[in-house]
């Protein structure tokens, strides 16, 4: 087969040939060309997108050494000479990409001796994993540096067929998988290496790498960054985020972190300041519902329906009451969304059970609760009203 493929010329943006067949896998409609330029997945790089005469190539795929170009819908006739074109964007920010993994990852052998184990092209991100278990930000610094030296420097990126014995003159960081046809890519003097993917004639037309972060991972470190054009785009993104946080803040870009800082700390004061707001306002709301008791044989019967409020609320007013009144059996009733759910407290003085009382009521309504004679709380579906809830819990008293 003699297909003219991606890797003899990088740039090659537009390209005529003709569709040798079409078929379908469980991937959809492909068809096969006789020549291309379409770059498919592999050696960590996506694939191209872009057109065959009126039609979107969506994915490209190498299946056994096929080239398969994914369309949309089949087309109604094959034959002639078609027209292929890449969408050229996509295709030079993979360029820029994947050549400026490759300068990163030397930059860490040369300055650190840090070899790269793997590595990923993200859509917004790409990430290495180097083989160490840790990483200091001045060494991240250093093999920015040096990658981005390499950048400035325009080293010429050349692209070269060997054979295996060849293999030998040349100074690589690994050796390649494959045994025939293989391909070197190298950056005089710095990276040899072999890769299948498509890399800019030029170290200057990676523009430039940024690292973004690092993080432990699996006893490697996963280390985020960018080249390119993506630089730019992470620049303007992050400083009109800034710039939009100078507005909110109402404070300048080197006085953000300070200005923060304060915030956190006085709504935290806040925070405590009005959790013992609540704590008050608790103790009056008991306070009030004292007055409302009524006496019954033996003790004096304090009871209220609720709707929206936290279990925890009922649970502080309860244990108010009974604290200032021994004689007091206080039940209280909560209806929050899906749930009905009690408190039950008492005094010292009255001798009812009140965890044998919330056990007789609690299958009622397909709930279940905890505590003892003296303090149960618990919970269950809606299937009777808050009102006929507390009703139920008076009459088993
Ligand atoms: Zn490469």
């Amino acid at each position: 087969m003699t297909v003219k493929q991606y890797y003899q010329d990088a740039y090659m943006k537009t390209f005529q040939t003709s569709i040798q067949d079409q078929r379908q896998d469980d991937s959809g409609w492909y068809v096969v060309l006789e020549e291309t330029a379409f770059y498919p997945t592999g050696g960590g790089q996506p694939h191209d997108t872009g057109t065959l005469k009126d039609k979107r190539i969506i994915n490209v795929e190498e299946v056994n050494g096929e080239i398969r170009h994914y369309i949309e819908e089949p087309f109604e006739d094959i034959s002639g000479d078609v027209k292929g074109q890449i969408d050229w964007d996509r295709r030079f920010d993979h360029m820029q990409q994947h050549a400026g993994q490759h300068i990163l990852s030397a930059a860490f052998a040369e300055a650190l001796l840090y070899e790269t184990v793997s590595f990923h092209l993200g859509k917004e991100v790409l990430t290495i994993d180097l083989d160490v278990s840790d990483l200091t930000e001045s060494e991240a610094l250093e093999a920015e540096a040096l990658a981005n030296r390499v950048i400035r420097e325009s080293r010429y990126i050349e692209t070269r067929w060997v054979t295996e014995a060849e293999l030998s003159q040349y100074p690589l960081r690994k050796q390649p998988t494959v045994t025939d046809d293989i391909r070197l890519v190298m950056i005089p003097d710095f990276d040899y290496n072999g890769c299948g993917g498509t890399h800019p004639r030029s170290t200057s037309e990676v523009g430039a790498i940024k690292i973004l972060d690092w993080e432990k991972h699996k006893g490697h470190i996963r280390l985020q960054f960018v080249c390119g054009d993506r630089v730019l785009n992470q620049l303007h993104r992050k400083h009109g985020l800034l710039k939009e946080l100078t507005v909110v803040l109402q404070a300048p870009e080197e006085n953000m972190v300070p200005t923060v800082e304060r915030m956190v700390a006085k709504q935290k004061e806040q925070e405590k300041a009005l959790e013992g707001l609540k704590e008050v306002l608790l103790t009056y709301e008991a306070q009030g519902l004292l007055g409302e008791g009524t006496s019954q044989e033996g003790y004096t019967l304090i009871k209220k329906a609720y709707s929206d409020r936290s279990i925890q609320e009922l649970q502080k007013i309860a244990q108010h009451i009974v604290a200032k009144r021994e004689e007091a059996i206080v039940l209280l009733v909560v209806q929050n969304d899906h749930k009905l759910q009690l408190v039950a407290a008492k005094g010292s003085s009255p001798s009812a059970n009140l965890r044998e009382v919330a056990q007789k009521v609690f299958p009622l309504i397909n709930g279940k609760g905890g505590g003892n004679k003296s303090f149960v709380q618990g919970g269950g579906e809606v299937v009777m009203s808050r009102e006929e809830l507390l009703e139920t819990l008076v009459n088993q008293l």
